[in-house]
């Protein structure tokens, strides 16, 4: 497979990496996961919108323009014959010794990019996945998408080590998101979701999931809730690029609602099948 490597594309084999690279001493870089979908790079503007701030926020420059990104994303997706799959993208702050502060202003962020081709997840999306629940012990700039994702990796194979395919962060009870998604319940049919400020990922499948709501007359808040409010909850689902909308049918082993995929779940995951199938 072909990769983007600062502006050239090349053979997996021959993108080299130096051990330098501030991405492997500090996770000092930015990334984005991007979903493909016939072909047809799905919602870029968001991920270009998100690409800008991280990058703005941890100041590191971007290489080049969104017009010349998307360019280069568009052309790596068709050397690679993506049809369905996904595009990951990082930007580290460059190559230099070892050392905490910032490397000197003419040093390079390194651009790297490749994709993967991958089915949508048909039987999760249909049956569901359970979920635990564990502290959110992650930084206060959850919404820049850094490397630093060692929280969010320790939390994940805790769910998985315990038989769960996601696990539900919480603050002192307040739920925020999942380690790699966002998370949203049903009560009373109205969707509750935490707020989009500096504790969670504001994912563009969370964006996604606010329109078909609104299209399809479903109120929804973002407003945080408990772990409490999650136990009486009637639905709860993820959102994310590669997840999409996965029903969550229990939490710590206690079914949601009745454990099974709920209707305001299943309404939103058809309006999203029909805009996946209308690109
Ligand atoms: N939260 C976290 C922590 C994530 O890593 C992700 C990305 N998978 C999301 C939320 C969902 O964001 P998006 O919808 O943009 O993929």
């Amino acid at each position: 497979s072909l990769y983007l490597y600062q502006n050239q594309f090349l053979p997996k084999d021959q993108v080299s990496i130096s051990p330098d690279d501030r991405g492997y001493y500090f996770g000092d870089g930015i990334y984005e996961v991007f979903r493909v979908y016939n072909g047809v790079l799905f919602e870029p503007e968001g991920h270009y919108r998100r690409l800008e701030k991280s990058a703005r926020e941890v100041r590191i420059p971007l290489p080049y323009n969104i017009e010349r990104m998307h360019q280069y994303l568009v052309e790596l997706i068709q050397a690679n014959h993506i049809q369905e799959g996904t595009v990951y993208l990082q930007i580290t702050r460059g190559t230099a010794p070892r050392s905490h502060p910032f490397p000197p202003l003419d040093t390079e962020p390194v651009l790297m990019a490749y994709c993967n081709q991958i089915a949508r997840p048909l039987s999760t999306m249909e049956q569901g996945i359970t979920a635990i629940t564990a502290d959110d012990i992650r930084w206060l700039k959850c919404d820049l998408k850094t490397l630093n994702l060692l929280a969010n990796v320790m939390a994940k194979q805790e769910a998985l080590v315990q038989g769960a395919g996601e696990v539900i962060l919480h603050r002192k009870g307040t739920v925020t998101e999942c380690s790699s998604s966002n998370f949203m319940i049903v009560k009373k049919g109205e969707i509750l979701t935490h707020p989009a400020n500096n504790l969670i990922l504001h994912g563009i499948t969370r964006e996604v999931v606010f329109r078909l709501a609104r299209k399809l007359d479903i109120v929804y808040h973002e407003r945080a809730f408990t772990i409490e409010d999650l136990h009486s909850a009637e639905e709860a689902f993820i959102s994310g690029t590669t997840v999409e909308i996965t029903p969550v049918i229990s939490v710590n082993g206690r079914a949601v609602g009745q454990g099974n995929p709920g209707p305001v779940t299943r309404k939103l995951q058809q309006a999203f099948e029909q805009l996946v199938n209308s690109l």
